[in-house]
């Protein structure tokens, strides 16, 4: 019906259909802003075909919504704020965007609130490059500070001796400049010695009430997020109450509304800060089943002023990303405690094209679940 509350969403992918399947049962309609005419959120609302930096597409996006989002932190942070001056609620704001989208400006926020990352060095020359490795150790990571993503815009370092690590720095100095323009804006990290990835999902309302996600430990596949299983396993209280500690430090800070999503490590019994996201993540698509509230609904409620719902996992789950293609539906829904997701995109090498949530009553269930998942998907090939 046309007289519902709308919600404006930049960008149509799998986060925007996902979020408009979750609009759409709380008496909302969306509208959507996507370059092209074949994304996937058309089948949930209005489609409008336009650039993200369109301030016309923007302008007509956003006509008459409640509230507008986004679903990738690489919306221009000037969009956002041309709806701002326009008068529109945008949720995250402009001021949450901005932080996500410089790794030096994150990590600094991370620091001011006593959050741990990887050791770094801010560096724009091959000198400084150099002068950072010598400080950092003997293997580290350049990364350009905007525009990275699924491990894209990065390159290791490694050596034992310093001519080794010259060598390397020179090729990573390479490897990065080609095809970028000075001057260079990039950050080198000490590699962390992690046992695993983590993230935790959170959400945040206006008036500050907050909910966080049980840790979620992902694994990933040619830097793409392969599987999140979550509650992740062997999680004892200490590090979700480190990274719940974590995640309202940084929601507070931001006087953020929506959901964010924040990469850690865990090294021994601490937490260390990767990245955050600013809108909903892969890595808590299990929740759409398999919590009492999804991350979708959460952002959806938070943008929408509403009251936040309960986070409660209702069981083990793991989210297995299908990328390039989708396995067979049949075999997968011949599985007791399988989800289907199909995000109706055109299959491709790399591309996220869809995922699979299993459940299971505890943990030993979780696994044969997934060996299951992994023997129909291989003999239904
Ligand atoms: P990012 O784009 O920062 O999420 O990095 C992509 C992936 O590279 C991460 O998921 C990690 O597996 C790895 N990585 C990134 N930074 C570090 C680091 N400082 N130490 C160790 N591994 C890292």
């Amino acid at each position: 019906m046309d007289n519902q509350p709308l919600i404006a969403i930049l960008g149509g992918g799998q986060l925007g259909r996902m979020l408009g399947l979750a609009a759409i049962p709380l008496g909302f309609r969306c509208r959507f802003l996507d370059p092209s005419p074949h994304a996937g959120a058309r089948q949930l609302g209005e489609l409008i075909v336009g650039a993200l930096d369109d301030p016309g597409a923007l302008s007509a996006v956003a006509a008459g919504s409640v509230a507008v989002t986004y679903e990738w932190e690489g919306v221009p942070a000037e969009s956002i704020e041309q709806l701002v001056r326009e008068g529109h609620r945008v949720a995250p704001d402009q001021h949450a965007l901005r932080a996500s989208q410089h790794r030096g400006v994150e990590k600094a926020m991370f620091h001011s609130l006593g959050i741990a990352t990887a050791p770094y060095v801010l560096v724009s020359t091959l000198d400084e490059l150099r002068a950072a490795i010598t400080s950092l150790g003997t293997a580290a990571i350049l990364k350009t500070c905007t525009g990275g993503y699924d491990g894209k815009g990065q390159a290791r370092i490694a050596g034992a001796t310093e001519s080794e690590l010259d060598v390397s720095s020179s090729a990573a100095w390479t490897a990065l400049t080609q095809g970028r323009e000075a001057p260079y804006d990039f950050v080198l990290e000490g590699v962390v010695p992690f046992d695993r990835e983590l993230s935790v999902l959170a959400a945040r309302a206006d008036d500050g009430t907050t909910v966080v996600y049980d840790l979620v430990h992902n694994t990933h596949v040619n830097g793409i997020l392969s599987t999140s299983f979550a509650p992740a396993a062997d999680c004892g209280p200490t590090l979700q109450q480190q990274a719940n500690a974590i995640a309202i430090r940084v929601l507070d800070h931001l006087q953020y509304v929506g959901l964010i999503a924040i990469e850690l490590f865990q090294v021994g019994d601490e937490l260390v800060a990767n990245e955050f996201a600013p809108r909903v993540h892969n890595s808590g698509h299990h929740t759409i089943e398999g919590a009492a509230t999804s991350q979708f609904e959460n952002h959806i409620r938070a943008i929408a002023a509403l009251p936040l719902g309960d986070p409660s996992l209702r069981g083990y789950c793991a989210m297995m990303n299908a990328v390039g293609a989708l396995p067979s539906r049949a075999a997968v829904l011949g599985l007791a405690g399988a989800h289907f997701h199909d995000y109706a995109k055109a299959p491709r090498a790399g591309r996220k094209v869809g995922h699979v949530n299993l459940f299971a009553a505890n943990e030993p269930e979780r696994a044969v679940l997934v060996k299951a998942y992994e023997a129909a998907v291989r003999s239904d090939r």
